[in-house]
């Protein structure tokens, strides 16, 4: 069987980056969305398991002390990592699986797995991302401020990416994403044989 597809989400603060996940899990019903582990504490209506697993600091260095993350990063001061065993287990079930991290993450996966598909999702205008980050009203001023300088040097980081997707509305952006992932999964270079000549796994 062939291997899933591990895809990497990224963007900066308050593009809406969950908002498209959620919707691209509706119409691509084979792909899993990998929960993260994290220190940050639960926003209203957040449950755990369901967005993230939720630690504690010093569960979370005990965890980086015994390998247990493909990646993990410090952001907005809390830990955020991905646990390298369920990536493992579902990639090899052929499960396509999505991760939505930072940056700092997105690098760490693409050294470790060459054939990680990164996507970069960005705001049809700085306007429009300054709007979303401070009408979303979580969050104190402070955080406000910082996530707004965040936003502001991670879309510098667009070039390090394989995909660059506009989200213009929730369902074209997906749609996108969507395609992104069929033609992936039509690269000859994955494995992919002619049916019925011999040769297909
Ligand atoms: P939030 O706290 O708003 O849910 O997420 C803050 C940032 O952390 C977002 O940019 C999100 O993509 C990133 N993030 C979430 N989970 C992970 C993870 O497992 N690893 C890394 N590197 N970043 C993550």
């Amino acid at each position: 069987m062939a291997e899933g597809i591990l895809l990497i989400l990224s963007g900066p603060s308050g593009v809406g980056k969950g908002t498209v996940c959620r919707y691209l899990l509706t119409i691509k019903e084979a792909l899993k969305l990998s929960v993260s582990t994290t220190t940050r504490p639960p926003r209203t209506g957040e449950v755990e398991g369901k967005e993230y697993n939720f630690t504690t600091t010093s569960h979370f260095k005990d965890m980086i002390k015994q390998d247990s993350f493909l990646e993990w990063a410090i952001v907005h001061d809390y830990y955020y990592g991905t646990r390298r065993e369920k990536v493992r287990e579902l990639l090899l079930t052929g499960q396509d699986l999505i991760l939505e991290i930072d940056v700092q993450g997105a690098k760490q996966i693409k050294e470790k797995v060459s054939d990680a598909v990164s996507i970069f999702l960005v705001p049809p205008s700085r306007e429009i991302l300054e709007q979303r980050i401070i009408g979303r009203g979580t969050e104190d001023s402070e955080r406000i401020r910082q996530r707004l300088e965040t936003a502001r040097r991670e879309m510098d980081a667009y070039y390090l990416y394989d995909y660059l997707v506009i989200n213009d509305t929730v369902e074209a952006a997906a749609g996108l994403i969507g395609s992104i992932i069929d033609a992936e999964k039509s690269k000859v270079s994955r494995g992919v044989r002619p049916p019925g000549w011999g040769g297909e796994n």
